[in-house]
């Protein structure tokens, strides 16, 4: 069997889902140029909870998790499979926290809406992995570590959020924000040089990194992604650019 990537994407607006956009076709090309795996495990930015969850779900619902947006995006449904197996081998890989199952949880937007765009038959069977809110950066980091090893099973480790996402600050038809440039290349250049403690911290890179990460759950699925990958593995970057000038929709493939 293959290892799998881990791979980091940014998604963005819902609105990438049903709207042409530069960067939805370059996530169906990274699928198209990785093995296809057994099955997918998510660490998506809309899955936050109190301690640390595993989806079991064996016929997950697609979670619609925003709110005024047209009707279309709310006609979606995603219908992959569920994996209670990798939701399993997750729960025993992870040691530095304690996974619980979680047998009602579906896929969010965060998950459905850039897997859609990978997989559109959703025939691999997907499982979501939550993010703890009160862990700290170092503990993602850990669980993506320890999930590494699920790439030799044939698991694609798939973490989706956003480099720099600040929706207060969106702009229609403007070029990005230069605080925002200014971090995203400063997050390229860190993950370049593996130096995954330096990304632990945002604000340690001033009122850049305070502006693009303004809360963390966006940035968090990037700790798993550098954890689950390894040093060895140089960044593959795609969709690099920006949705509505404060969204960087930076993505990386490693392995
Ligand atoms: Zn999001």
């Amino acid at each position: 069997m293959r290892r799998m990537p881990a791979i980091f994407i940014g998604h963005g607006s819902p609105m990438n889902a049903v709207e042409a956009n530069p960067f939805s076709p370059q996530w169906s090309e990274a699928a198209r140029e990785m093995p296809r795996p057994e099955a997918i495990l998510c660490v998506s930015a809309h899955w936050l909870t109190e301690g640390s969850f595993a989806a079991t779900a064996a016929r997950p619902e697609t979670i619609h998790d925003f709110w005024g947006f047209p009707q279309a995006l709310y006609d979606i449904t995603y219908p992959a499979p569920g994996s209670p197996e990798t939701a399993g081998a997750a729960m025993r890989a992870v040691k530095s926290a304690s996974v619980a199952p979680d047998p009602e949880w579906g896929l969010d937007h965060g998950a459905w809406c850039v897997l859609r765009a990978m997989y559109p038959e959703a025939d691999i069977p997907v499982c979501q992995l939550s993010i703890d809110m009160h862990a700290a950066p170092e503990a993602h980091h850990a669980i993506g570590r320890e999930l590494a090893p699920l790439r030799e099973e044939g698991v694609l480790i798939l973490c989706s959020g956003n480099i720099v996402h600040n929706l207060g600050m969106l702009r229609r038809s403007e070029p990005p924000h230069a605080w925002a440039v200014e971090f995203d290349e400063a997050v390229r250049d860190a993950v370049e040089r593996c130096a995954d403690e330096e990304l632990f911290d945002p604000a340690r890179f001033g009122k850049a990194g305070k502006l693009s990460v303004p809360t963390s759950e966006h940035y968090w699925p990037l700790l798993y992604a550098l954890g689950a990958a390894s040093h060895d593995e140089k960044p593959r970057w795609f969709a690099e650019g920006f949705d509505l000038s404060s969204i960087s929709m930076r993505s990386a493939v490693f392995g």
